[in-house]
């Protein structure tokens, strides 16, 4: 059975992550949504909210699963039995972090990543603008994953 981890802050989880996942779906027979446990980051919703909201868009979808960790995410990887990490390309500055990650990832393991170029036009949404938004009071549900 191919696994992937899809590993991220998802705060919030957007319709660019729900098209990863799903895209992911027809490459991989399990996608685990993998929501990291930072305590340098200050997020705006509790983990516990973030795992509810994300089984909430996948409840129909039995290949999806939805789990938190903290600590490497190799290991978590590996906790689960996933031989990939799925994570969403939307420019040169996204390709260029993503593929210092992807190179330490199998540098230390051996999980490989798997990159989906977002799709155009989706490839301007992130958590931090929805966040940004959100601060001054505009209505962002267009942005978020349902
Ligand atoms: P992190 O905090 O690890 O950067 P995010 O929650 O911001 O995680 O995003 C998780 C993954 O989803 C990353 O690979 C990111 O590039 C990808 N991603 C975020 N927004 C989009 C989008 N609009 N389209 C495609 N991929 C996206």
């Amino acid at each position: 059975m191919r696994t992937a981890i899809f590993p991220g802050s998802f705060d919030p989880f957007t319709v660019g992550h729900k098209s990863i996942v799903e895209r992911g779906c027809r490459l991989f027979d399990k996608v685990i949504v993998a929501v990291g446990i930072n305590s340098n980051k200050r997020c705006r919703r509790s983990v516990e909210q973030r795992l509810k909201d994300i089984r909430d868009v996948f409840r129909d979808n039995p290949k999806v699963e939805v789990a938190s960790y903290s600590g490497l995410t190799v290991e978590f990887a590996r906790s689960t039995g996933a031989g990939f990490i799925l994570r969403g390309v939307r420019e040169v500055k996204d390709f260029e972090y993503e593929r210092n990650l992807a190179d330490v990832n199998s540098s230390i393991s051996d999980i490989e990543t798997v990159f989906l170029c977002a799709e155009p036009e989706l490839s301007f949404i992130s958590s931090s603008m929805v966040r940004e938004l959100e601060s001054f009071g505009f209505d962002v549900s267009r942005f978020i994953a349902r």
